[in-house]
């Protein structure tokens, strides 16, 4: 269970409404029933229940389970697309281990808007799943123009280019460091954030292949290249 709360030795944890409800009504745990509980910073811990109802309760923090595991410094900006295919790809990429998920809209991106609280939600049920002790945080959607202009040059960008395919890069040899990695909409990019993007120092345009990946499998795609050259 994700909490806000700080987590320590003896600590106690008070429960929010929802988990409560999920804790006591839909698990039916009770006084002295063990939970494991992350927050994103401190390690998981085993607690132990304290009191509860399906309005609210307390945990109390009993152990250090494992230690926080916090992922490498890999963002990934990508163009929302369908609602199922950008659930998937914000799930995807907190499973695989993004520290930062920020949706950017592109010239050809049909989402005017997206569900902030509903991608981060997803966030967090995929660390849940895959028993992580990180939450990455999904970012409101903004214009990737504007997200490039304050763009700190530190973290390089490794940009699925499309208009490259051919045999896939390997990204052996990239530099070590911050960087982010940037998938486009169904419609790709246009030729004029193409050329724009090109002329950034701090991007790396590569190919992921001989074939047109869709952009969820390409962000997936993307990912486990990075991973496996830079991260762990
Ligand atoms: N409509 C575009 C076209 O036909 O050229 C295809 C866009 S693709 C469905 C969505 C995104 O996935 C692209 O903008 C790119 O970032 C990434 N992508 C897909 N296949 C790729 C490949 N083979 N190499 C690099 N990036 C790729």
């Amino acid at each position: 269970l994700c909490v806000t709360h700080p987590l320590g030795p003896g600590q106690a944890v008070p429960l929010s409404p929802d988990q409560a409800n999920y804790l006591f009504a839909v698990m039916r745990l009770g006084p002295g029933d063990r939970v494991a509980l992350f927050n994103g910073r401190d390690g998981e811990w085993t607690a132990e229940v304290v009191e509860g109802s399906k309005r609210g309760g307390t945990l109390a923090c009993l152990g250090l389970a494992a230690p926080q595991l916090n992922p490498p410094d890999l963002w990934l900006l990508f163009a929302p697309i369908k609602k199922e295919r950008t659930d998937f790809i914000v799930e995807k990429a907190a499973e695989l281990g993004c520290a930062k998920i920020l949706p950017v809209q592109t010239e050809f991106t049909n989402a005017a808007r997206i569900k902030q609280d509903r991608l981060q939600a997803h966030a967090l049920e995929a660390a849940e799943q895959c028993l992580g002790t990180y939450v990455p945080e999904v970012s409101d959607l903004q214009p990737l123009q504007k997200v490039l202009k304050s763009w700190n040059p530190a973290r390089r960008i490794l940009w699925g280019d499309e208009s490259l395919v051919g045999p896939a890069q390997t990204l052996a040899g990239l530099a070590p460091g911050p960087w982010a990695i940037l998938v486009g909409p169904e419609g790709g990019f246009s030729e004029t954030e193409r050329h724009q993007l090109r002329a950034l120092p701090f991007v790396t345009p590569v190919s992921l292949g001989p074939r047109i990946l869709r952009a969820d499998t390409a962000a997936c795609a993307a990912i486990t290249l990075w991973q496996s050259s830079l991260g762990d």
